[in-house]
């Protein structure tokens, strides 16, 4: 059986980014003790049980990359021992293009995922609330990257795609983009937190689904939908594809998370493994 996403989650909670949506303060996971010498014997069980992913991604209630070097080398050669990935991520506020040592381990078989709401570099830090110009660093350009573009109320489709184009010819280590909807709550579904409702009255959500599979068809080379298994859509533009995550399967539909060394779906529920072919 295949599955979309090991995510490793550790919870931190440390982060140099304020984002004004950020999920780890809507979903107030506990804090736990991560566990993370256990991650190998996890890994090499799931192998054993013929479970494979299409996408390891150590992301984090808080940044990935304000991990010691020692904690994320233990996650890296973890992954590296016992692989049965297709593709591994690595989530950054941005933090990680200024730590030479830690980008070095990771930039040959990782790829660095950041999120971003504005092509302008002194928009987004405003916005998402940090202090330096990731994507102008040196560093920016050493990695493999997907970038996350969070689709806002204040720009119009045309817009959206003029600034993915802009991003694909001035960054050509970006590999792929995924248009992003902000989940209000994947715990769930008040809005009883300020950044929920930021969410509302800032961002699209997948109740904007339709209008944005509309425009994209009409405006983007269509190239494959999968509605079953990964739940989105994608398109090609100058041979970088763009991502779109419908979202009308359950959250976390064929995810399983690492949590304080347990595995786990959204609701921190002992995963029960899906056996057999996909
Ligand atoms: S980068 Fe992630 S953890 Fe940090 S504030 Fe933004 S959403 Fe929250």
């Amino acid at each position: 059986m295949k599955y979309k996403e090991f995510e490793l989650i550790p919870s931190s909670f440390k982060c140099d980014k304020n984002c004004p949506y950020c999920t780890a303060k809507i979903t107030k996971w506990p804090v736990v003790d991560d566990k993370l010498d256990l991650l190998e014997d996890r890994l090499n069980y799931l192998k054993k049980e013929g479970i494979t992913f299409r996408y390891f991604i150590f992301c984090g209630n808080g940044e990935p990359s304000l991990h010691s070097y020692e904690t994320i080398k233990k996650v890296v050669d973890a992954t590296r021992k016992v692989n049965i990935f297709d593709e591994k991520r690595f989530q950054s506020s941005g933090n990680i293009f200024y730590e030479d040592k830690k980008l070095n381990l990771i930039k040959d078989d990782f790829i660095v995922e950041v999120t971003r709401v504005d092509i302008d570099s002194k928009k987004d830090m405003e916005i998402l609330g940090y202090k330096r110009d990731y994507i102008n660093s040196d560093n920016f350009k050493k990695a493999k990257v997907r970038l996350n573009f969070v689709l806002m109320k204040n720009k119009s489709f045309e817009e959206d795609l003029e600034e993915i184009k802009n991003y694909i010819k001035k960054y050509p280590n970006i590999q792929t983009i995924s248009l992003k909807t902000l989940n209000l709550n994947t715990k769930d579904d008040n809005i009883d937190n300020p950044y929920s409702k930021w969410i509302i009255d800032h961002a699209l959500t997948k109740k904007d689904t339709d209008k944005i599979l509309e425009f994209m068809n009409n405006n983007a080379e269509f190239k494959v939908k999968d509605e079953k298994f990964f739940d989105r859509y994608e398109w090609v533009y100058e041979g970088v594809p763009i991502t779109f995550y419908i979202k009308k399967l359950d959250y976390g539909y064929s995810n399983i998370v690492y949590y304080g060394g347990e595995l786990v779906d959204y609701h921190l529920n002992k995963i029960k493994l899906k056996k057999g072919e996909e």
